[in-house]
């Protein structure tokens, strides 16, 4: 165990991740922070794609948006960012990110604590360099981010993370109603949500035609109205979707920011999803999810939520990591239709789920 952690410090950098789904898992570790250092500041360096993700979340006060490709943009930018944060003087920097630049941007701001894992060659410009954990010691992903808390000496213990929670305002409920009302979906319905992209790349990406009939079989099954999410660049995956059903869903993809798609999930009763950032978000609001692996290690990403199933069919090569199948998609191929749709019922059976949302919705 690392022993340089602040006692008592008044403020407290986060390195945050870049994904949505990373950050997401990493909320556990910051309400673990915030429970231990309950009256200090803790400020998150987040990119501008993730940003929104913490926003009004109780273990954050405030973020600080680095935007490479903007005001932060090459070595004058990088150095502006740098002055930013040295005048903030903070007391102790945590590196939930593993790039080397973290650590650099960490040390250049004269943050005189800085801990992180000792990754990328970086364990000189940290004063606690801490050893990357085996797999097998700290199993999900979210359990990684704690670990580094655990030891930094931070935290005295860490237990298995068995739900994350996020929500959303009224406000955003409100707005999403009244969205779907002006879709033409307003009034007491069963939504589904289908988010059949996956920004890592296709590895991750149940076939979109398996995703069309999916759809149509719940529409007919539960009287659904499905409506499909994703980013901008999914937008034609989305329509290769829609193009191969019978009925017809809402397109919302590449649509909405991501608090309002947040906001929107919170409105379906289930939600089918790859291994994605999405899928996260849609465990973490506590909806029932039906997520479809493939190349990833669901002990290891799967959503972290009671009503959340995973499917996935076994083959010899996966986990591999791969952004692109290098061989014939068997991991996808895999997974039936018929397979999804009886897991996606047994789900809604099993937690009583009806087509009322709450009043205070819609
Ligand atoms: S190599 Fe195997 S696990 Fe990876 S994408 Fe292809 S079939 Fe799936």
């Amino acid at each position: 165990m690392q022993k340089s952690a602040v006692q008592n410090p008044e403020k407290i950098f986060v390195r945050a991740t870049n994904w949505v789904g990373d950050g997401v898992m990493s909320l556990p570790a910051l309400e673990a922070l915030r429970e231990r250092y309950p009256s200090a500041e803790i400020v998150l360096l987040v990119k501008p794609w993730v940003a929104d993700l913490y926003e009004n979340h109780p273990a954050i006060d405030r973020t600080i948006v680095y935007d490479a490709a903007g005001e932060h943009r090459g070595p004058s930018g990088f150095a502006k960012l740098v002055e930013q944060i040295r005048t903030e003087h903070f007391d102790m920097a945590i590196l939930f990110q593993n790039a080397f630049h973290a650590a650099w941007m960490s040390w250049r701001a004269d943050i005189p604590v800085r801990i992180g894992y000792g990754l990328e060659a970086r364990g000189v410009l940290l004063t606690d360099s801490i050893p990357v954990p085996s797999p097998a010691h700290y199993g999900h992903q979210s359990n990684y981010y704690l670990q580094l808390l655990f030891r930094a000496g931070i935290v005295e213990r860490v237990e298995p993370v068995e739900r994350i929670h996020l929500s959303v305002e009224n406000s955003e409920k409100t707005w999403a109603a009244r969205q779907l009302k002006s879709l033409g979906l307003g009034g007491p319905r069963f939504l589904v949500g289908l988010t059949p992209g996956a920004a890592f790349g296709p590895a991750k990406r149940w076939l979109s035609e398996r995703y069309a009939d999916l759809a149509d079989r719940l529409i007919g099954a539960l009287n659904a109205d499905v409506l499909i999410f994703g980013s901008p660049s999914e937008k034609l995956l989305a329509e290769e979707v829609a193009h191969n059903m019978t009925h017809t869903p809402v397109i919302l993809t590449g649509e909405t920011t991501l608090r309002q798609l947040m906001a929107l999930l919170v409105q379906c009763r289930l939600v089918i999803t790859n291994d994605s950032g999405p899928m996260h978000l849609a465990a973490a609001l506590g909806l029932p999810v039906v997520a479809i692996f493939g190349s990833t290690d669901e002990t290891a990403t799967g959503p972290v939520s009671p009503l959340a199933r995973v499917i996935k069919h076994p083959v010899a090569c996966s986990p591999c990591g791969l952004r692109k199948c290098p061989i014939d998609f068997r991991c996808m191929k895999g997974v039936t239709v018929d397979e999804v749709h009886r897991t996606a019922l047994g789900l809604i059976k099993e937690y009583g789920v009806t087509h009322d949302r709450p009043a205070a919705q819609s």
